[in-house]
Parts: structure tokens; C-alpha cells; sequence
């Protein structure tokens, strides 16, 4: 995917934040990469539900990893390995998947940090639905692609706060 750099039209890449012939910031260069990294997240998770473990795990750096706090101090981390190998389990109640509130943290030429919402509707109405989890995902530039690197999982209440289970 190529860019326009706005000054002298040159074609740059889309993680350029200035033009490599004419030197003009590029004012976009933010929005841009954040569009690219949400589309690397959104097709991450969606070759994971529907088990595409060739492109899940070319969208996975090796040292993948996630973790996902469900309420207090319960945890779950999981491993590239284990990732890949859970890919393609059917959640018959599955109905969309989709990420809100993004915002980039931090980014070199070769990293990112971005933090977003995430909420997966199902056709089922108990307390968890719709499950909302608040992200911070780590991506890392790899032979020009990006990948997911790390992510941190925080489930959210109907308040958008941390889940706090009633039986603590
Ligand atoms: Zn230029």
C-alpha cells in the first residue's frame, strides 16, 4: 500500500512520516498507520475465528503473546504456539466483531502502541455480552509488514470499568 507524499506527490511507504525526496511532513502519516494496524488486528481476529492459521500466523511476530485479565487478578496468557492452535473453534452465537475508541500510543519505524476497545456481540443475552475489552496492543515491523506483537486484554463492565465479579 502506497501514499502520496502531499507536497511533491512522490509515492512513499505508509509508515513514512516525512517524504524521502522533498523532505515535507507528512500530516496523515498517524491516521494512516493507524488504519493499517486496526486492519492487521481486524484480520487477525477474524482468520482466528474462522481457524486461517496460514494467515493468522502470518500476522503473528514469534514472540507473540497475550494477556487477558477477565476480572481481578485472574489472568490468562497465552503463547504464538497456543494461539495458532486454538484458531477455528465455533462460537455458533457469534454475530460481529468490532474496535472502538483507537488511539496510536506510541510509534518508531519499526513499532507501535495502540490502545482500543473491543467488543464482540453475540446472539445470546447473558452477562457478558456483549464482551467488551479494553486493549493495548504492540505491533512490530517485520520485512516491511506489520505484525501483532503483544496484547493486553482488560474486560470491561457495562460501565466500560473494569470487570469486577460479584462472588469476590
Ligand atoms: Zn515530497
Amino acid at each position: 500500500m502506497e501514499n502520496e507524499c502531499s507536497e511533491c506527490g512522490a509515492n512513499l511507504a505508509i509508515n513514512q512520516t516525512e517524504c524521502a525526496y522533498c523532505g515535507a511532513a507528512q500530516p496523515n502519516a498517524d491516521e494512516r498507520l493507524l488504519v493499517e494496524l486496526m486492519n492487521v488486528k481486524r484480520k487477525a481476529e477474524m482468520a482466528y475465528r474462522r481457524g486461517n492459521k496460514l494467515v493468522l500466523e502470518s500476522l503473528l511476530a514469534d514472540d507473540y503473546e497475550l494477556l487477558e485479565v477477565e476480572c481481578e487478578g485472574i489472568e490468562g496468557r497465552v503463547d504464538r504456539k497456543t494461539t495458532v492452535e486454538n484458531a477455528g473453534f465455533v462460537d455458533p452465537a457469534f454475530l460481529s466483531y468490532s474496535i472502538s475508541d483507537e488511539e496510536l500510543l506510541e510509534r518508531t519505524p519499526e513499532t507501535a502502541k495502540m490502545a482500543f476497545i473491543q467488543t464482540v456481540h453475540r446472539s445470546t443475552d447473558n452477562e457478558h455480552d456483549p464482551y467488551t475489552t479494553r486493549s493495548k496492543t504492540h505491533f512490530v515491523r517485520h520485512e516491511g509488514r506489520w505484525k501483532i506483537a503483544y496484547e493486553h486484554l482488560v474486560m470491561l463492565d457495562k460501565n466500560g470499568q473494569p470487570y469486577k465479579s460479584d462472588a469476590v
